[in-house]
């Protein structure tokens, strides 16, 4: 298997080469040349474990990889006690024909564990493979969930070392206490004075910088991202779309493995429901793809109209890791929708570069419209849905959750299709627990943990014990710095690696 870049189809790397380098040098993101398809192995992969699973689909693939090498890979990252003790998904009965997947049951307890827990582990066996012996270092500006699913990913993985910046004012306590305490020996946290946007604009001009590549080089490091154009951070993904099918299956609620299923992503970047559709491509069995968006809805204004229009107010969000309006995955997507025409292709980026906005062609929308229903709701619609969704069915969902049941209850209401549904269940309850309790009641309490346990109280629940222990985890980070100076942090913690 090869990959090409969307913007470049002459292009052919082996998938190494892709996870070390994450974007193409012209911009464009890397895709499969083709989709291996299991269109016609679904009833023998449906017998599989999650990790054998995860294997098959690996393996058509990373073709450069061995099987042993592979095999490291899903045991390190899915290995026993990663999750809960459990598979990477626990599918949970909703209503009617309408079934949660949650991915959520990681180290973290957001659902991007389950690409990051593995994704170090992929990017070593490359650097192995590509670039010697180099060590990498991963550079993330976060939001909250990435960069606490980062750290816990490559802590104290031989050959690389992360360092995160967040803003000191734009994570949740929750989040902010995950990341101050993370444990590991090649891991370095910093919080920066501003906004989410002035900590990623810091960490965009490092990777720039001409002083720290050369420190770097003689250093005989890299840099490199963990973010979601990676391909590596896709590939794990597709499995527990396959997996959440199969459960169905062996649960009798689909009769045959060419029964269709609709799939319904609370979306932010476009990487998770990119996921789902690349395993359609591989022969999943698939009605719909429901997008569901936070009032940050460039996404549904995108499907029902095919302009792609960025000019927009930027609104913060009960459901933050969502709050985005260049959905960079959805490249993958037009590419595809374009008839994988990279011409045409840099014609919509390059608009949307100069003036913000694009827009498909007829055929490409018609397409688009076919397979993608797009919806929003605001935060005071979140609210209202986490409580009649528990009122209603017992399920205690968070913010970025809620927002995916409420589109998915529009569809349905909208179509009438009974078709059975997923809905990716995203993120813990209690990683979000002002906004959900807010749902509930007026909360008195300033303290995170008393809300922790009114939640509990309330829903019958139980806390996580990943955020339960943050209480008494000793706090190792505390330095809080200038944008300015995020350059200088930079070299000093190289200096002592
Ligand atoms: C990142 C994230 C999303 C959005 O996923 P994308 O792949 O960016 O579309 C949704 N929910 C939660 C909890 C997240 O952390």
């Amino acid at each position: 298997m090869k990959f090409k870049s969307t913007r470049n189809d002459k292009l052919f790397l082996n998938a190494s080469e892709v996870i070390v380098k994450g974007i193409s040098d012209e911009g464009g993101l890397f895709v499969p040349e083709t989709f291996p398809s299991v269109k016609d192995r679904l009833e023998e992969l449906s017998s599989l474990s999650y990790n054998e699973l995860a294997k098959e689909i690996f393996s058509l693939y990373l073709t450069d990889f061995t099987e042993e090498e592979i095999s490291n890979c899903v045991e390190r990252a899915y290995g026993k006690n990663k999750f809960d003790g459990n598979e990477p998904v626990s599918i949970k009965h909703l209503a009617d024909s309408t079934y949660m997947a949650e991915l959520w049951h990681g180290p973290t307890c957001a659902f991007k564990d389950v690409a990051l827990q593995i994704l170090p582990h992929f990017l070593t066996t490359s650097i192995a493979k590509t670039s010697d012996d180099k060590t990498a270092v991963i550079l993330v500006a976060t939001s909250g969930d990435t960069g606490k699913a980062a750290l816990e990913g490559f802590k104290d993985v031989k050959g690389t070392e992360i360092i995160v910046f967040y803003p000191e004012d734009g994570v949740s306590n929750t989040q902010k206490a995950q990341m101050n305490t993370q444990e590991g020996g090649n891991v370095f946290v910093c919080a920066v004075k501003g906004n989410f946007d002035d900590t990623q604009t810091g960490v965009k001009k490092i990777f720039t910088n001409d002083d720290i590549k050369k420190s770097l080089e003689q250093n005989n490091m890299f840099f490199s991202s963990a973010n979601s154009i990676n391909f590596g951070r896709l590939l794990p993904q597709l499995v527990y779309y396959f997996y959440s099918y199969f459960d169905l299956y062996k649960q009798g609620v689909i009769k045959s493995c060419d029964e269709k299923i609709n799939i319904d992503v609370p979306t932010g970047n476009f990487g998770n429901i990119l996921a789902a559709f690349y395993s359609y491509k591989m022969g999943l069995p698939v009605n719909k793809f429901i997008c569901a968006s936070n009032s940050n809805n460039v996404l549904t204004d995108f499907i029902n109209t095919g302009t792609y229009d960025k000019n927009r107010s930027f609104y913060t969000t009960a459901s933050p890791s969502m709050d985005i309006l260049v959905s960079s995955n959805l490249e993958r997507l037009l590419y595809l929708f374009a008839g994988e025409d990279s011409e045409k292709l840099k014609g919509w980026m390059n608009d949307l570069n100069t003036t913000g906005k694009y827009t498909v062609d007829e055929e490409t929308r018609r397409e688009l419209k076919e397979k993608f229903y797009g919806g929003y709701c605001d935060d005071s619609q979140t609210q209202n849905v986490i409580k009649t969704t528990f009122d209603n069915y017992s399920y205690l969902s968070d913010t970025h959750t809620a927002v995916g049941i409420s589109v998915y209850n529009d569809y349905k209401a909208e179509t009438g299709d009974n078709t059975p549904t997923i809905i990716a269940s995203t993120a813990s309850p209690y990683k979000f627990v002002d906004s959900v309790l807010a749902s509930f009641e007026k909360v008195s309490t300033d303290d995170e943990f008393e809300k922790i346990k009114e939640l509990e109280k309330l829903s019958g629940t139980s806390a996580p014990k990943q955020i339960l222990e943050l209480k008494d985890k000793k706090s190792r980070f505390d330095k809080v710095i200038d944008k300015d100076t995020m350059p200088e942090f930079v070299l000093e913690q190289i200096e002592t690696i």
